[in-house]
């Protein structure tokens, strides 16, 4: 090529890598900054975000920047544009649905798992995500007292863990071929049923929607005073679907229900799971951590016998989102649901080394073990035990105050850190409509406060007010805020 073209020719561009590690380590070290800032003082914010729908999205250009940006810009815009639609599940007044945390070493493990970007899909593309999955869940099971022959993995919420151990119900018995014919079309396959408390939890049904049972085909048995399964409700209902042509396949007891954290009967539960060859999953998703303690233990004794089991680390575990643990007795059946693997897949290690998409609907998995094995580790068994236990004692110091304030009533056994009341002014006595316009209310205006977020739920025609204590840093302090938001609330001439 002649000189002058050469010359001509624009240079070669140097290829578009990543950031240079150094500018990781600065902004890094501003936003870890950043973050502790908001740990120590998320009071700062209101708790539940003012965004009204559509607000961020009218905020934020249409279309995606043609231009580099630095990090300095998208840094400061955390604070400009998406702090104010931040719901502050961190936030010591988060007192609503299940309340969580992202604790410090969660944290810490959530930023080491984006680094190692590991994709779990077989053992070799990370033994030490297969491997630590194995441990952390192992030591998870031990604390919890459980069989120590049960197989366990993470998966993301407890939704996934319940479709998933229902998956490997359908599967236990062989003969309904489900996994190689499929569901439709099927004389010879007869109406399959799924039982569950009225207080179970929507994932039930969904999972039964998504695995082709059909809502219609969970049946939802009625609970006792104390929102517990009725057992003799349940018998009945399966022999009466026997009679019916129908085959009852799986029993959800709840271990810690959504409203109330009441706990189904699941010793007994069991023993009729065994009797009619029932597979028996334990939504123990919040409750679970109450395993930790021995007055745990005694509330949900009978757990052991349950052929598969979720807790969800991410609620009472001081676990950053995501990370459900589900646990079975069955591990081969699980595998056998969900392994399938195509050539591009084998490996020669493949019948020695545990491969977890072996055992679950999808292939590429996250590290969240990282997270979990932080967390157990800087708080030791004994200080997740300790903090479970603190919030149970701050719950039953609520449900206390309540119970001694005339006006107001306490509407279900406080069994572990979450209380249910509500506001009964004598004025509106016996009249649930009027009851549930002046509660929701006083939700409202509580609400919004800024410095606490209660949330509400239904039990029977009442409508109930909910403290949910589980925020690692929730002290009493902020619960005798919200008991004087609520007071003055109930006590303000709108409400
Ligand atoms: N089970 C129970 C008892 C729950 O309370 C919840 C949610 O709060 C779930 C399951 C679903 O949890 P996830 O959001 O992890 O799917």
């Amino acid at each position: 090529m002649p000189e002058s073209q050469r010359a001509s020719r624009p240079p070669h561009p140097a290829p578009p890598g990543d950031l240079a590690p150094e500018e990781f380590a600065r902004h890094a070290a501003a936003l870890t900054a950043w973050i502790a800032e908001y740990l120590r003082t998320p009071e700062r914010y209101p708790v539940l975000s003012r965004l009204s729908p559509g607000e961020l999205c009218r905020s934020l250009p249409p279309h995606a920047p043609e231009a580099e940006e630095s990090l300095e810009a998208i840094l400061a815009d955390i604070d400009r544009l998406i702090m104010p639609g931040v719901t502050h599940w961190n936030h010591p007044g988060f007192l609503a649905y299940f309340a969580n945390t992202a604790s410090v070493p969660g944290i810490l493990g959530e930023l080491l798992t984006a680094a190692l970007n590991q994709v779990g899909i077989l053992w070799r593309t990370s033994p030490a995500l297969a491997e630590l999955e194995e441990t952390t869940t192992g030591w998870l099971r031990d604390a919890f007292g459980l069989p120590d022959d049960w197989f366990g993995m993470i998966t993301d919420t407890a939704s996934v863990s319940t479709l998933q151990a229902l998956a490997a119900a359908r599967e236990m018995d062989p003969s309904l071929e489900v996994r190689l014919r499929g569901m439709a079309g099927r004389a010879d396959l007869p109406r399959l049923r799924i039982y569950c408390s009225e207080h179970a939890h929507s994932s039930v049904d969904k999972a039964a929607i998504t695995l082709g049972i059909g809502a219609e085909n969970v049946v939802r048995i009625a609970a006792d005073d104390r929102y517990r399964m009725r057992v003799a409700a349940l018998e009945e209902a399966v022999r009466a679907d026997r009679a019916a042509g129908y085959r009852p396949l799986a029993v959800v007891a709840t271990l810690g229900s959504t409203s109330t954290t009441s706990v189904d009967p699941i010793a007994e539960i069991a023993t009729l799971c065994r009797r009619e060859s029932l597979w028996l999953h334990a939504d123990a998703a919040y409750g679970g951590a109450m395993l930790l303690l021995p007055e745990g233990r005694a509330l949900l004794a009978g757990v052991e016998h349950a052929d598969s089991l979720v807790v969800n680390a991410h609620k009472w575990l001081f676990t950053p989102m995501d990370c459900s643990v589900l646990w079975t007795r069955h591990p081969r059946v699980l595998k056998r649901t969900f392994a399938l693997t195509p050539a591009y897949l084998e490996t020669e290690e493949q019948d020695v080394a545990l491969s977890l998409s072996d055992y679950s609907f999808q292939l590429g998995r996250r590290f969240r073990a990282l997270k979990l094995w932080f967390v157990m580790r800087a708080f030791g068994v004994r200080g997740l035990a300790a903090r479970v236990q603190h919030h149970c004692a701050l719950a039953t110091r609520f449900a206390d105050w309540v119970r001694e304030e005339a006006g107001w009533e306490v509407v279900a056994p406080v069994e572990m850190s979450v209380v249910c009341f509500r506001s009964v002014p004598a004025r509106l006595a016996g009249d649930e409509g009027a009851l549930a316009a002046h509660n929701g209310r006083i939700l409202d205006r509580v609400n919004a406060s800024g410095s606490v977020f209660l949330s509400h739920t239904k039990l029977g025609d009442r409508y109930v007010l909910r403290v949910a204590i589980g925020n690692i840093r929730t002290q009493e302090s902020h619960l005798a805020e919200a008991w004087r938001l609520l007071r003055d609330a109930a006590a303000h001439p709108g409400v």
